[in-house]
């Protein structure tokens, strides 16, 4: 199977046929398998630079670290977040970390008075995150996620490999458990985002973030009590400009 097939039958089915043929492979060979002949040059890595996010950075550096690392900065993250991202790249040997935030004329209009997060979420994800990201992407087949099966309901059957749009998503850590990641993590000697310490073990933006308790579902203190559960960014296809 070739780049060539993918963009071709870019469907389900052929994500599908190709998950059938290499979903035995570990994270670091599905990696170097996607970086380096199903997409070459054309599949880029999209991080938060959060809690769970130094595994998979430091696998894709493992394999390429040139490989472009997409990091959407919505203009409300938590200071640690930005300091942590910049850490994790000099630590990593990242090479082609490129950040898209808002367009100013979109914030101007919708976000004049820095609340929109609190009337309107989705609509505030929309500007922030979701357009930065589509246009990030412009010019990629591929994108890679560091979603897992096990951190919520709706990725319970998240497969390795998914159909969407134009482009193929990569998951290459879809089986792994929260264990998983904090073995490979100390393995490794990766340095934790400082704010899990201090209670937060999924990390969005700073006002829709909050800590959990002892038991608690790890991104239960996301977008707390306001029924949001995803940023938008995995619930369909982006096409930049395209009504999301
Ligand atoms: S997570 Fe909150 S602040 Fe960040 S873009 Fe979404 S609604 Fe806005």
């Amino acid at each position: 199977m070739t780049a060539h097939d993918v963009r071709l039958f870019g469907d389900q089915v052929a994500a599908t046929r190709i998950e059938g043929r290499f979903g035995a492979l570990g994270a670091r060979a599905l990696l170097r398998l996607a970086i380096g002949d199903l997409f070459p040059g054309r599949i880029a890595l999209v991080s938060s630079f959060g809690a769970d996010s130094a595994a998979l950075l430091h696998l894709v550096a493992s394999v390429d670290p040139a490989t472009p690392v997409v990091f959407v900065d919505t203009g409300r993250h938590f200071p640690e977040t930005l300091a942590y991202r910049d850490l994790l790249v000099e630590r990593l040997g990242l090479k082609d970390v490129r950040v898209h935030g808002p367009k100013p004329a979109a914030t101007a209009a919708e976000d004049g008075d820095d609340f929109l997060w609190s009337r309107d979420p989705d609509r505030c994800c929309a500007i922030r995150k979701v357009a930065p990201l589509a246009d990030a992407l412009e010019g990629f087949d591929a994108w890679i996620t560091g979603r897992k099966r096990h951190q919520a309901a709706t990725r319970a059957a998240l497969p390795l490999f998914e159909a969407e749009g134009p482009r193929t998503k990569v998951n290459p850590l879809a089986g792994w458990s929260a264990r998983d990641v904090v073995d490979y993590a100390r393995e490794h000697s990766l340095p934790a985002h400082p704010l899990v310490a201090k209670g937060f073990p999924s990390i969005g933006c700073m006002p829709c973030t909050s800590p959990v308790v002892h038991g608690e579902d790890p991104r239960a203190g996301r977008w707390r009590g306001r029924g949001k559960t995803e940023c938008g960014i995995h619930l369909g296809a982006l096409d930049a400009g395209g009504g999301i």
